[in-house]
């Protein structure tokens, strides 16, 4: 049986970005993916780089925006983890940080932006809130139903498509072994060690990280964990190809929608547009299947798009597809080491594409100095309750 120091299941770009950093720094590593690299969420999103508390923290009052601000200083590290990465990895990922306003229609949302642009300048983030006629001046495509906005001059976006694989690579030259089409079946302790079982693969790590985004809580399972972390669908869709127009990344505080324009032209416009999951005959969701397009997601999303930025009105639509990723319990990512089970660490759950580089790399620092303070209120630790009773 092969023995390595860290086994990473799971492989979007947390995993890969592990791999990397890990591999960089000594350790040998194994990478295990069930399908191809960046088959999951990592292949499949909106490509945002978002470093303002999110809508989704702002929606349901006060103590999760609280919660997200435990989150701000992880953005921050974020932006500079974003600046560095293709001088890194010496490659073209179609980083762009132009900056990113989020928008108001009304007097309510108004308000929202300035509660969240002055707990966003207590967390050392910098944010702007500029009325209607300064957003429109850094950003003349935006409607003039936009009322204010708050601007944030780190944000942007990079290419789903491209990430993963590069960092993948990086990790290959670093010495790491990439196991795709290897879908891990069971996992035992044996001996402090994790040993690990899948299709032609029979491994024993010190170590093993889930990077297994939407499959994490199933990972955890096999070794008799709850991880309260679940499968979501969302919605995505692109236009067809257009001049230079967006050069920002654009969101809404009080309506769900981002839009971009991509390195090609095409306008990228989600946000967080529910889909529907597949489930299983037992009642469970199934995360490997394809979930199911909602025709209102559709519409509401291209009407947001519209309200917004109004020349998209004239692109052809080209393509809509649905994405499956994690969210945990309490919105906040699941990061860090599992206090009852010393060796097990979990990266799950989130906006990972924008902080799955930081995620990544202060998991190495952890693994190799003991701890990565920035994680702290990420860890899985707040979670040790629900297993209590699991033997
Ligand atoms: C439509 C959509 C839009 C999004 N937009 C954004 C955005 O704009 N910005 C942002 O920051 N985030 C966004 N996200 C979230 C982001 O995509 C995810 O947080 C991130 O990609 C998760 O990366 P990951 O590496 O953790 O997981 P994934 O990329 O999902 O990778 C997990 C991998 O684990 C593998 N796996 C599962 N089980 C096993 C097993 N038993 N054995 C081996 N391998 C296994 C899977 O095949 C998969 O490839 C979006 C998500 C979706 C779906």
């Amino acid at each position: 049986m092969e023995r390595i120091d860290v086994a990473i299941i799971g492989g979007g770009l947390v995993g890969c970005a592990a791999a990397w950093r890990l591999a960089a720094g000594g350790a040998s590593v194994a990478l295990i993916e069930a399908r191809d690299i960046n088959s999951g969420a990592s292949g499949q999103n909106a490509g945002s780089l978002h470093f303002q508390i999110e809508r989704r923290f702002l929606e349901n009052g006060d103590a999760l925006a609280g919660q997200a601000a435990d989150i701000v200083a992880l953005s921050r590290i974020a932006v500079d983890d974003w600046r560095a990465i293709e001088g890194d990895l010496g490659a073209d990922l179609h980083v762009s940080m132009q900056g990113g306003l989020m928008v108001a229609e009304t007097a309510e949302e108004v308000a929202l932006l300035e509660r969240k642009a002055a707990r966003e300048g207590r967390e050392g983030l910098s944010v702007r809130t500029i009325d209607g006629d300064e957003a429109r001046a850094i950003a003349p495509y935006l409607s003039p139903g936009v009322l204010a906005a708050n601007f944030s001059s780190d944000e942007g976006h990079a290419d789903p498509r491209a990430v993963t694989p590069v960092l993948a690579e990086a990790a290959r030259a670093a010495g790491a072994s990439i196991r795709t089409q290897s879908r891990v079946q069971s996992i035992a302790q044996v001996g402090g060690r994790f040993a690990i079982r899948g299709d032609r693969l029979d491994l024993t790590a010190d170590r093993l990280l889930v990077a297994a985004g939407a499959w994490s809580a199933n990972i955890c399972a096999l070794l008799n964990i709850h991880m309260p972390l679940y499968p979501v669908a969302l919605l995505m869709n692109a236009t067809e190809r257009t001049r230079p127009m967006v050069p920002h990344l654009i969101q809404h505080v009080g309506r769900r929608l981002s839009l971009k324009q991509t390195y090609a032209g095409n306008m990228l416009i989600g946000g967080g547009w529910p889909s529907r999951l597949a489930q299983t005959p037992d009642g469970g969701f199934d995360p490997w299947a394809k979930a199911i397009m909602i025709p209102e997601s559709l519409t509401g999303n291209l009407r947001a798009a519209v309200d917004i930025v109004p020349d998209v009105a004239r692109l052809n639509l080209i393509r809509s597809w649905t994405g499956v990723t994690a969210i945990s319990a309490d919105q906040l990512p699941v990061v860090g080491e599992v206090p009852r089970m010393p060796g097990l660490w979990v990266a799950a759950g989130g906006s990972a594409f924008t902080l799955g580089l930081t995620f990544a790399r202060l998991i190495a620092d952890a693994m190799a100095e003991g701890s990565a303070p920035a994680l702290a209120p990420l860890s899985p630790a707040r979670f040790e309750h629900l297993n209590g009773f699991m033997g």
